[in-house]
């Protein structure tokens, strides 16, 4: 066992000393490799650390971030937060989710304008929570408003084996899981793609392993590092990438070894599998419909489907971000949030107009936090 204590343990991860000789590293591969990289960090909380910490401005003017889609709030589309609305103003319903949802404006308003009106909702931080919910209002149906990666979806999928297993029959579920592989292909396969490596999500990682990403340097000859969120950590994985691309190696490698292996959690994998299959189509905000990019509840399961009890309740078109907003330009390293029209004035994170400032870890809202873009 460690005798240091947690906080003198990241205190490591962002020692200065530490972070200088990584860049000064970092500046003898890049030199040596002699032209331009883009990195896609694909997980919004890389994006968060990255501009939180000016990890950017440390970098040689060869290396260029491109911040990728993984913030699961900012890229569920304006349609499927309508839905949560809907069913929250439903008198018989309590609609339960995640904390992030709470603020996040669809076309109707957010649930906190839901809420303002007499919808019962609420935020939990475990999905488990609903069991309780449930059953102290046995009159009313709870839907579980389910979002997020590979990282949350085992916790939806131990509330269905519970729901299940106690035969309740008052919870029901409205799922929005998605994943990540298949959004890295679509950014890739863009023609404005000007992806050359990625910077693998962590906890994603922690749960379907690094194997998920083998397809990147075998099928697009693109190397992945699956890295830590401290600073040390991404350091560390964009010096691993370099040095990939110095010594004509494209793999995938794990920098955050203290959490991450290639197989993952493989009961976390098979609890998923047991309740979930893939969607055909799911549409990503800002990228648009990606097939096989979701999950949904097995047939068999399809009487705990809020979406399908209340089709006739949720309307499935389209609904578009503002014209002027260049989210997809963001995600696909086209632009920097600042080229936004909007960034700052008529879109804030109060006020989101696009899926780049709607959570914390979406790449423009990083940017207004933190200020310190290059
Ligand atoms: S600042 Fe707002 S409108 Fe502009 S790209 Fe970002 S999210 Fe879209």
């Amino acid at each position: 066992m460690s005798s240091l204590s947690l906080r003198e343990l990241y205190e490591g991860f962002r020692d200065p000393r530490t972070i200088r000789a990584l860049v000064k590293k970092i500046e003898i591969e890049a030199d040596k490799l002699g032209r331009d990289i883009h990195i896609m960090e694909v997980c919004g909380g890389h994006t968060h650390s990255i501009v939180k910490h000016g990890l950017h401005q440390l970098m040689p003017q060869n290396i260029h971030f491109i911040h990728g889609p993984g913030c699961p709030v900012c890229v569920l589309p304006k349609e499927r937060i309508d839905h949560a609305y809907r069913l929250a103003m439903q008198s018989d319903v309590i609609l339960v989710t995640l904390g992030d949802m709470i603020k996040v404006p669809g076309s109707k308003g957010s649930l906190q304008d839901a809420r303002a009106q007499g919808a019962d909702v609420r935020y939990v931080y475990s999905p488990l929570d609903t069991l309780r919910i449930a059953k102290e209002n046995p009159d009313k149906k709870v839907i579980f408003f389910a979002i997020g990666f590979e990282t949350t979806t085992p916790m939806t999928a131990a509330l269905v084996g519970h729901v299940i297993n106690e035969k309740i029959d008052n919870i029901f579920f409205h799922i929005n899981h998605i994943t990540v592989p298949e959004p890295m292909k679509v950014l890739l396969d863009a023609k404005r793609s000007k992806i050359d490596a990625f910077i693998g999500p962590s906890h994603v990682s922690v749960i379907s392993g690094a194997k998920i990403y083998k397809v990147f340097p075998e099928a697009y000859h693109t190397p992945v590092v699956v890295c830590g969120f401290e600073p040390v950590d991404i350091l560390e994985g964009i010096l691993m990438l370099l040095k990939q691309r110095n010594d004509n190696r494209c793999e995938v490698e794990i920098e955050y070894t203290r959490s991450v292996t290639p197989e993952g959690n493989l009961v976390a994998q098979k609890l998923i599998d047991t309740f979930f299959e893939k969607r055909n189509h799911f549409r990503w905000r800002g990228i648009g419909d990606i097939a096989q990019s979701a999950l949904q509840l097995r047939e068999e399961f399809a009487y705990l489907d809020a979406e399908k009890i209340y089709s006739d309740l949720l309307p499935n078109h389209q609904i578009d971000d503002h014209k002027q907003c260049i989210c997809g330009e963001i995600l696909m390293g086209a632009a920097n949030p600042c080229e936004c029209k909007l960034f700052g004035n008529a879109c804030t994170p109060s006020s989101p107009l696009g899926s780049c400032m709607v959570s914390s870890e979406g790449a423009c809202a990083a940017y207004y936090r933190y200020g310190n873009m290059r």
